[in-house]
């Protein structure tokens, strides 16, 4: 195992342990003195940067060009204008030291934001493609932006070097048995970078700090003039347990998202406005519409990631907002064919935290072939398996009902039919792929494959 990989995992573990230790053993928790100010008071007014704050800051400043240099940002000029737009309205007239505001998408199917000190704010792929319309997004970013204007990770830092040492942290993370688990791009980068970051992200914001981004994001989202309900709602969204995962992201860390709807909710004030039927439809409907390509892409990394139920979700929601769209059909039947032996939505069963962790340790100790013949050796698997490709199969030809030059959707099939050991259909439509995408970088293997396709078949 690659120690990126140890990292990540390690770093999952440690943070599930910490969120689940009783608020008094936590190793981190907000300065008590001064006592805490009230939520209303502007906190940079007392913030003086420190030596601590300034070596923190430039770590960050590095972390935050390797984050471009590496690619992991997803630049799009639509996605990009938008996410400024939303997050200038948020953070209104604020001006801080050492802070420069900026709203990026992350390239990272798991659903996740995160703000950096120096008011870099991203938001994964992932979240987007989970969350359901333009109050939402206000209400994440706003949650980000208050992080970072009442200078959370500062607080956390210098309260981290007075209680732990560096070292202590690595060891622990050393000695952790990894279970399971992606944590994502974004923490893989971290922990490249510095380990006091990767300290400093492995145990979070408190408990009180969190609750502090969720009710002054409530205010300063409301004051931006988008629903207040935004708030409750995206917690909402994301409980959605797609992949029935154990981990616990920044985001939807702590405080719990069942405390967060409920203590987010009762702060609506009661005169509050509220969406009507029909404008909470059409905010689903453009923020759909806004979000196109940036699912396309998301279903991308999450069939790279092996996160095919996520695959399925997003697909589908592009098909229910353009079902005569060739492109968004055929990344529906991408999704389904990827699905392989695998339910589409998980069941009751399935989403037990026993099942969980025990699914989670399959995931961790096979690899994906090997995790397909155990399950296709089930009557389960095999029912899921039939069902998928039928459903694959269908869709595929509808997009190209639709549009008959998208050329992919012939290798999708192509790929299909090998699966199903259909040769001479899969050469076939390999060979019609290669007719209209004559330049495709995978030009090579595909002619390749039909050889073999042909050879055995005679
Ligand atoms: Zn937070």
């Amino acid at each position: 195992m690659s120690l990126k990989r140890l990292l990540q995992i390690s770093l999952l573990v440690v943070s599930l342990f910490l969120s689940s230790l009783p608020m008094s053993a936590r190793v981190i928790s907000v300065p008590r003195q001064p006592p805490p100010r009230t939520f209303d008071q502007p906190s940079d007014e007392k913030f003086v940067f420190g030596k601590v704050d300034q070596d923190l800051l430039s770590e960050i400043k590095l972390l935050d060009e390797r984050f471009e240099k590496e690619g992991a940002v997803y630049h799009e000029p639509g996605l990009d204008a938008y996410l400024k737009r939303v997050g200038t309205l948020v953070v209104a007239d604020q001006k801080l030291e050492n802070v420069e505001w900026k709203f990026r998408a992350l390239r990272d199917p798991v659903p996740n934001a995160f703000a950096m000190p120096n008011g870099s704010i991203f938001i994964n792929t992932g979240l987007l493609a989970l969350l359901e319309d333009e109050n939402q997004l206000a209400a994440v970013l706003a949650h980000e932006v208050t992080h970072v204007s009442h200078r959370h990770t500062y607080l956390q830092n210098r309260s981290l070097r007075k209680k732990v040492l560096t070292v202590n942290i690595l060891n622990t993370i050393a000695n952790w048995n990894p279970i399971a688990g992606g944590a994502g791009l974004a923490i893989s980068l971290i922990a490249n970078v510095s380990p006091l970051l990767l300290a400093l992200s492995m145990l979070g914001y408190s408990r009180d700090q969190e609750k502090e981004a969720d009710l002054e994001g409530l205010k300063a989202a409301t004051a931006a003039g988008f629903a207040p309900e935004g708030m409750p709602n995206s917690f909402k969204a994301m409980q959605r347990d797609i992949e029935g995962e154990q981990l616990n992201t920044f985001y939807s860390d702590h405080p719990k998202l069942q405390d967060r709807i409920n203590y987010t909710g009762s702060s609506i004030a009661a005169g509050a406005k509220k969406l009507s039927e029909d404008e909470a439809k059409t905010a689903k409907t453009d923020y759909l519409a806004l979000m196109e390509m940036v699912d396309r892409h998301d279903v991308d990394l999450a069939i790279n990631e092996a996160r095919f139920r996520s695959a399925v979700f997003a697909s589908q929601k592009l098909v229910d907002l353009h079902p005569d769209s060739s492109e968004n059909v055929f990344y529906l039947a991408e999704s389904y064919r990827t699905l392989g032996p695998r339910n589409a939505v998980l069941t009751d069963r399935q989403l037990t935290s026993g099942a969980k962790k025990s699914a989670a340790k399959t995931r961790s100790k096979r690899t994906l072939e090997e995790q397909d013949a155990e399950l296709l050796a089930t009557p389960a698997g095999q029912e899921a398996w039939k069902a998928n490709s039928a459903k694959s199969e269908s869709l595929f030809i509808r997009a190209l009902e639709l549009d008959r030059f998208n050329a992919r959707a012939h290798r999708g099939l192509g790929m299909l039919y090998e699966k199903l050991n259909r040769k001479e259909d899969a050469a076939s439509e390999y060979a019609k792929y290669l007719e209209l995408a004559p330049g495709a970088i995978d030009n090579e293997r595909i002619r390749r494959r039909i050889s073999v396709l042909r050879e055995s078949n005679k």
